[in-house]
């Protein structure tokens, strides 16, 4: 929610929100939030309770969560490494595997963390060498630390493999889908505003990465046909050229593929859907993380989808790429950007910080402090104020009256050069409370997780949603206390912003066993419920492809070549019933390329 100029009464007091980067952060952030009329930090003027969102590419130091303040939000959670090292994200889907069925968390390659893992893997590659029909599996050999495709090995034989670091040994994923040829993969982009309680954001939007070369499983050591990472093919020789199917560099939007396939009667609502199960399940497998407050996390997932679509979960990034490389970049990055602040809902009053905090070096410019305290014996302006007028329960409206009010009433401190309280007293009371706050949530989930790790139930599922508001004490402080993330109205998560979606928490009974610690068990039983009703049945499949069939009039077998042009994915469609089998197989037979409709 940005600053309306209407919303206030005194133009002379509006500020704009303050953003402040670390070193190395893309200048796109930047640009966003230029673009968005917010001012950029400045260390040597203004004080460290100045800004408003604090955004760095590596992680933030403990103090840093310790000393946020309401009107704050950072863009890292602590150890959300957890689940971006490759290792680390490996060992816990495996935990996940053990612990709830390897059925479920089947989406993730088959994965031995080297060199802790070696017996365990020459055990499993010897195996396979040693059953009769089987064709030995193709690996991909990973450093666990890295990124942007450096360091990696794809093999068959394990007389290739050489490693110097902690790699990981994953599966290759032999049979891609391949559109004219060339590997795919997706970059999906999830923001999560809460681990706690969870609270999952999937972007509509995002990028298919393609391979600059076409795909060959005889030449294993070409980088160009076997990655994705645009870091790598951008320098390929093909990257400039026009590609037959796939166009000029290497990417496309997902809105661009998500028609493609929909061109050829795939159930691209499916295959999303099963999509977000995976980043439901991923995360669910590194909660609980440690409890903070106002901090959000951008996670860069990679998805691989194969020629069954079947989606794979390849890793998920900390910090994905936000530079601009191309113009499908520009296009999608820069409104993620602008989408992520919507999602962060700051509010009018947040913009008060610099009256809240007596003594900021700003503060010390705009409001001369005052030790006789000017005209009021009351409360700081400001955060104090609000804090009278507004509990939990109450509607946003009063709050930002008051924070109106608060407005008036600085500008009129501030013409009298007078302030309320020192310093210390408000800031110390703030921190004070958020670590009381902290403490008594740490506390909590703690608790949670020891009965989670012996029943794996919920202790009070007949608590009422009411518990998923800020806890009572919470409800004591401030507005600007309450999770930046639920809406005023019904205090609840916000189901859409921009083109970020909530997928989580996705019912009645997900959020109930989300909403006081995370009841994994359950969740996971409401996701396999889900992903039941999902499937579809042989018959809604056939009927799908007849009704794609009808759609394009290929019904008409004499006026099949109206519609076809270069061939990729058609074998995917092989596998249908009675007639319609038979007409799919003519399609594939007949076109060598994708079908277009280019004519009625
Ligand atoms: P990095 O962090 O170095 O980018 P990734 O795990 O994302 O590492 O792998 C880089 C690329 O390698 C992916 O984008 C994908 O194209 C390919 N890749 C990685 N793992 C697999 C796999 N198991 N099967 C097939 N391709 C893979």
């Amino acid at each position: 929610m940005e600053i309306m100029a209407d919303d206030y009464d005194t133009g002379d007091t509006l500020r704009p929100l303050v953003f402040r980067l670390h070193e190395n952060v893309p200048s796109i952030v930047r640009e966003v939030l230029l673009e968005r009329g917010w001012t950029e930090f400045d260390r040597k003027e203004q004080d460290d309770a100045d800004w408003n969102l604090y955004w760095r590419n590596s992680p933030f130091r403990m103090t840093d969560y310790h000393s946020i303040k309401p009107w704050q939000r950072l863009n890292h959670y602590p150890e959300a490494v957890r689940i971006t090292r490759k290792d680390y994200l490996a060992r816990h889907l495996k935990r996940m595997k053990g612990a709830y069925g390897s059925a479920l968390y089947e989406f993730s390659p088959v994965a031995f963390i080297m060199p802790n893992d070696y017996a365990k893997f020459i055990a499993e590659y010897s195996n396979e060498r040693q059953s009769v029909g089987r064709r030995p599996s193709y690996w991909i050999c990973k450093p666990a630390d890295l990124s942007r495709g450096r360091g990696i090995l794809i093999f068959q034989d394990i007389k290739d493999l050489v490693y110097d670091c902690t790699v990981i040994v994953q599966k290759y994923i032999s049979n891609p889908l391949l559109i004219s040829g060339y590997k795919l993969d997706l970059r999906l982009y999830v923001c999560v505003t809460s681990f706690y309680p969870l609270t999952i954001y999937t972007y509509e939007e995002g990028l298919v990465r393609f391979a600059t070369e076409k795909f060959d499983l005889g030449s294993l050591d070409n980088v160009y046909a076997h990655l994705t990472n645009t870091s790598i093919n951008k320098y390929g020789a093909s990257y400039k050229k026009y590609k037959e199917g796939i166009g000029c560099g290497c990417k496309w939007t997902f809105s661009k593929f998500r028609s493609y396939l929909r061109i050829f009667g795939v159930d691209d609502m499916l295959l999303w859907q099963k999509i977000k199960n995976i980043v439901i399940l991923t995360l669910l497998a590194v909660t609980p993380l440690p409890v903070a407050s106002n901090c959000f996390e951008l996670f860069g997932f990679d998805i691989l989808i194969d020629d069954k679509f079947k989606p794979w979960l390849l890793e998920v990034n900390y910090n994905p790429a936000l530079c601009l490389d191309c113009s499908t970049d520009d296009t999608v990055k820069r409104k993620l950007l602008h989408d992520i602040v919507e999602l962060l809902n700051f509010k009018q009053i947040d913009t008060l910080r610099q009256n809240q905090v007596a003594g900021t070096k700003a503060g010390r410019r705009q409001v001369p402090w005052s030790a006789a305290g000017g005209s009021t014996t009351e409360e700081t302006p400001g955060l104090l104020a609000c804090r009278k007028e507004a509990k939990c329960t109450s509607s946003v409206q009063p709050a930002l009256q008051a924070a109106r009010g608060s407005v008036r009433k600085v500008a009129t401190l501030t013409k009298k050069t007078a302030r309320a309280h020192p310093r210390k007293t408000l800031t110390s009371q703030l921190r004070e409370k958020m670590n009381m706050m902290k403490i008594h949530s740490q506390a909590k989930a703690e608790a949670k997780n020891k009965q989670l790790s012996g029943a794996g139930h919920s202790p009070d599922k007949s608590a009422q949603l009411s518990h998923w508001l800020p806890t009572p004490d919470l409800c004591s402080y401030e507005l600007t206390m309450h999770p930046y993330f639920l809406s005023d109205k019904d205090q609840r998560p916000i189901p859409r912003v921009g083109d970020f979606v909530l997928i989580f928490p996705f019912n009645e009974a997900a959020l109930q066993a989300s909403r006081d610690g995370i009841d994994v068990k359950s969740i996971i039983k409401e996701i396999n419920k889900l992903v039941s009703k999902q499937l579809p049945s042989k018959e809604q499949n056939t009927k799908k492809r007849v009704s794609y069939l009808t759609s394009v009039g290929l019904y008409d077998l004499k006026n099949w070549s109206l519609y076809t042009r270069e061939h990729s994915t058609c074998t995917q469609f092989i596998k249908v019933q009675d007639s319609v089998e038979i007409l799919w197989k003519v399609i594939y037979k007949h076109c060598s390329g994708v079908l277009f409709q280019i004519s009625s």
